[in-house]
């Protein structure tokens, strides 16, 4: 491939499902279904549950009518962004230059690893992809062009290819580009390509035969940029980058409706460590901590705290919390749910340790956090509970719902 760039697109298959297979591993090679939160319909498909029939988005109801036999799950997105975290890390140990795009999907610049590796660029692709298996237990596919839109096209080809991996070179790229409708084109949405049909352009090949000004007037600078990149010349490159979340916010209804306070705090305390692994999975920490109470009639109280120090320990957002639920808490109150706030959200690290503060405590705490994590990743989410006793506390109230 030249001078040029060598992108590869990973695309983990059948992402849900997957997880759910290597959490249960007596599910592989058998009809799985993952279903929207509430169980309203299909949002993930092993290739079992395929060919059976079941289709992408059917309802539940119906779904299980039609496909008896098939085993409907209900989706766990918590674990999957864990899992994607592990995939990612599996992609990060290979290369040094990885851009996540979204929870299954990440571009890997493979340009000059070959020497590395010492193997060619489609033995490359194979052996990262044994490797995501092996280390990570996620089936992913391939595709590996010089351009991250090329890359995305070859990557919805090696789906079809047993051995999951597809290149794209520049002497196939005429080829390719006559057998792709416009609409299987990254970033051509429905609109657009019954836009471009009616100007007689239906294949990617007759719409990179157009010339720039014609692009610009009709679809604007991103038609320019995705002929060229269709073409092989990259205009957006791979980066490190990540989008760091701006904030990181965990509620849930409890199961009643109560005043106790012993309740409310535990409550609060687990999705403070729901929203503090989430933290740490994306190496940050916070500088803003807010907390939330609603009321039976859906009444919302919200108060926040900036901090001096960032954090992303529980414990310690913890103590900061309880005292903000304590200011907006009312023993009179029936409350439906709590719900914390994680905001002003930085790189571990962009804190300025304090001349004064001491170093072993931070280093200790941020052991006790990796513990956590580690725990968590060996024996499930949620095994690790910090919590207060909720029996004795005569004066609150609980109303069934
Ligand atoms: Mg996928």
């Amino acid at each position: 491939m030249g001078n040029q760039k060598v992108i590869a697109l990973v695309d983990c298959d059948s992402f849900f499902v997957s997880c759910e297979q290597k959490r249960n591993p007596e599910l592989k090679g058998k009809p799985v279904c993952v279903l929207s939160n509430n169980d309203g319909c299909v949002i993930s498909r092993s290739r079992e549950a395929k060919k059976m029939g079941v289709r992408m988005g059917e309802p539940y109801f119906m779904c299980k009518k039609e496909h008896p036999k098939a085993i409907y799950i209900t989706a766990d997105h918590e674990y999957y962004s864990f899992v994607s975290h592990q995939v990612m890390s599996v992609l990060k140990d290979f290369s040094p230059l990885v851009q996540i795009y979204s929870v299954d999907e990440a571009f890997v610049d493979l340009t000059g690893l070959t020497k590395l590796y010492k193997r060619n660029y489609k033995n490359l692709a194979i052996y990262l992809r044994q490797r995501v298996l092996e280390e990570a237990d996620i089936p992913v596919s391939i595709g590996v062009s010089s351009t991250k839109t090329l890359a995305k096209l070859a990557s919805d080809k090696s789906k079809h290819i047993t051995e999951g991996v597809y290149l794209i070179g520049k002497r196939k790229i005429e080829r390719e580009l006559k057998n792709t409708r416009i609409e299987e084109i990254w970033g051509i949405g429905r609109r657009l390509s019954v836009g471009l049909k009616k100007h007689g352009i239906i294949t990617a090949l007759e719409l990179v035969k157009k010339d720039d000004k014609w692009l610009d007037k009709e679809i604007g600078i991103h038609g320019i940029e995705m002929k060229h990149e269709l073409l092989g010349e990259m205009v957006s490159k791979v980066t490190n980058a990540e989008k760091l979340p701006k904030s990181i916010q965990n509620t849930k209804a409890f199961g009643i409706f109560t005043s106790d306070f012993n309740y409310i705090k535990n409550e609060l305390n687990k999705h403070i460590h729901t929203s503090c692994r989430k933290l740490r999975s994306y190496n940050t920490k916070c500088m803003q901590i807010g907390v939330m109470l609603r009321t039976k009639d859906f009444r919302v109280f919200y108060t926040k705290k900036d901090l001096l120090t960032p954090l992303d320990f529980e414990l310690e957002i913890s103590n900061i919390a309880i005292k903000l639920l304590e200011e907006i808490y009312d023993p009179n109150i029936l409350y439906r749910s709590t719900g914390v706030t994680l905001e002003k959200i930085g790189e571990q690290g962009f804190e300025q340790l304090s001349l004064y503060s001491d170093n072993t405590d931070i280093e200790k705490k941020a052991k006790l956090a990796q513990c956590f994590d580690k725990l968590e990743s060996k024996f499930g989410k949620n095994i690790i509970k910090t919590g207060f006793y909720t029996k004795g506390n005569k004066t609150s109230q609980t109303q069934k719902k």
